[in-house]
């Protein structure tokens, strides 16, 4: 029987794991970590009864896959909530903007920049589910649906600073920068549009929906699906050498670049190797979780039913927030993403006190403490919120790296989102998973189609092997489902 070995239980490791193994594969993952499920673990960071989110909090983008029709996650307990504003953007003098799963509801709802909203995403949303089954491949392969890429590639393609001129209002330009900011890059380059324009587009066609009871319910249902298919699971075992993989048919590495190159060594042929090494990490992340009492007093009344609020202002106060952290400047006014996945999962909360998930925008490796700049920006648009913390919990960038390798310099979107790794990821080639060593395989979001709990690239990943070993053993792709209609 075909043996591998899944180094790292991400979402990814695991996503391959259950494809391999689907096809027959016997498969052993090992963690290095005492939990499985890398950047989907959930926890009472802060007191008991409040549950946390770790890392991945809402997932437009893992709704409706190739991965996600292959196997039944809900027959293994995964189940999506919504909440009822996907994501916000409170302004000063409480002002903001909201984005519904309608987009006439939120066009309707940015006043003179409405117009312009429904132009750049209406047309998209129509065409998602082909246009998503197109962005969770690697960007050179031959298209099942070319005009709506092109279409999607004219708006995605741009300067995000470019495409935000479009919008016609100050709210919707803000509403705009916050969802582009995801891409952790400054606005000027090409393509920095395409991650806003994506989760712009999935938040009208799929929602930004949470997993019930937690985010780590989407990596415990696919381990449930694996130890049906016979997977085996080894948590806190370090892969360090090659010696512990060396009996393996198959290995799938869920790891950075840097860390392939540590466990493969002199096996990377030099070419490959000179890649790993220049691949570039993007800034870290910062991150506040707090216990709070009545939940947040946003003076924006919408963004008190958003699942995620952005906080930073105005569209050229982020913009240019994320030039600063690009550059390796903490701005004094961070661009915080504030999660609220208690409004569409209320198990979470423990009576009145509930769960809020807040990370800065940070450069790379940053060392400073940004506590007390997450709770302020929170604070101005949210007066009074300082009064209903009742516990914090803080992860650093340092802390974010000791607790998953693959998180250099607490950077958590597995690496730089620049137009380069965008379209190459990890390294210029028609095959990215291959680390050019007979049957290893790099699986983690350092391939594409990059960050994200959905498993994609281990999807992928997995196929290309399986491709190698036996054509045959390639299961036929699995018919696209309605992706349902909740919120
Ligand atoms: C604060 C934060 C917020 C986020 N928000 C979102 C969000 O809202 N939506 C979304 O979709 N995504 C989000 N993400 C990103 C998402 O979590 C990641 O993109 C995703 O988890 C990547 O999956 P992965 O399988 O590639 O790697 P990871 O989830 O990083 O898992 C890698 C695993 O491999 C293990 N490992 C590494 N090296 C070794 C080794 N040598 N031996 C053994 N084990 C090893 C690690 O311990 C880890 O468990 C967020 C991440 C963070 C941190």
């Amino acid at each position: 029987m075909t043996t591998a070995i899944v180094v790292g239980s991400g979402p990814n490791g695991l996503a391959a794991a259950v494809t391999l193994a689907l096809a027959g594969v016997e498969v052993t993952v090992l963690e290095a970590e005492d939990r499985l499920g890398g950047g989907t673990r959930s926890s009472e960071l802060t007191l008991p009864g409040v549950l946390h989110d770790e890392c991945s909090g809402f997932h437009p983008l893992s709704l409706d896959t190739p991965f996600s029709r292959s196997v039944d996650l809900a027959a293994h307990g995964l189940v999506w909530r919504w909440p009822e504003v996907q994501f916000s953007h409170p302004l000063d003098g409480g002002r903001g903007a909201a984005a519904w799963r309608s987009v006439e509801k939120t066009a309707g709802s940015l006043g003179s920049g409405g117009t312009s909203w429904r132009q750049v995403f209406g047309p998209l949303v129509e065409r998602f589910d082909g246009i998503a089954g197109e962005v969770t491949q690697p960007v050179l392969h031959v298209p099942d649906h070319p005009l709506q890429l092109a279409r999607f590639g004219l708006r995605a393609g741009l300067p995000a600073a470019l495409l935000a001129r479009r919008f016609r209002s100050a709210e919707a330009r803000a509403l705009f920068a916050g969802v582009a900011a995801h891409a952790f890059r400054p606005f000027g380059g090409l393509l920095s549009s395409s991650i806003g324009v994506a989760l712009g587009t999935a938040a009208h066609r799929y929602g930004w929906p949470v997993a019930e009871g937690g985010t780590a319910a989407i990596s415990d249902a696919m381990v449930a699906a694996g130890r049906r298919l016979g997977v085996r699971y080894e948590a806190g075992v370090r892969v360090e050498s090659w010696a512990q993989l060396a009996d393996a048919d198959v290995v799938m590495l869920d790891t950075s670049p840097s860390g392939a190159l540590r466990i493969l060594g002199d096996r990377l042929p030099a070419r490959v190797a000179s890649a790993y090494r220049r691949y570039r990490h993007g800034p870290g992340a910062f991150k506040v979780d707090y216990a709070v009492e009545g939940g947040v007093p946003w003076t924006h009344e919408p963004s008190r039913r958003a699942g995620t609020v952005h906080v930073g202002g105005g569209y050229a106060e982020v913009a240019s927030t994320e030039r600063a952290v690009a550059a390796g400047r903490m701005p004094d006014r961070p661009f915080v993403l504030v999660g609220q996945q208690h409004l569409a999962d209320p198990g979470r909360s423990h009576g009145d006190v509930h769960p809020l998930y807040a990370y800065a925008h940070v450069p790379s490796g940053f060392t400073g403490d940004a506590t007390d700049a997450v709770t302020r920006q929170i604070e101005r648009f949210a007066p009074g919120f300082r009064d209903r913390v009742l516990a914090v919990h803080v992860t650093s960038t340092a802390e974010f790296a000791r607790g998953n390798a693959n998180y250099v310099g607490g950077d958590i979107v597995g690496g730089a989102n620049d137009a380069r790794q965008l379209v190459f990821r990890p390294r210029a080639t028609l095959r990215p998973y291959d680390t050019g060593v007979d049957g290893v395989y790099l699986c983690s979001a350092a391939t594409p189609p990059g960050a994200g709990a959905h498993g994609m690239c281990g999807f992928n990943a997995a196929r290309a092997a399986l491709a190698r070993l036996d054509p045959g053993l390639v299961p036929r792709e699995p018919v696209p489902s309605d992706p349902g209609d909740a919120a």
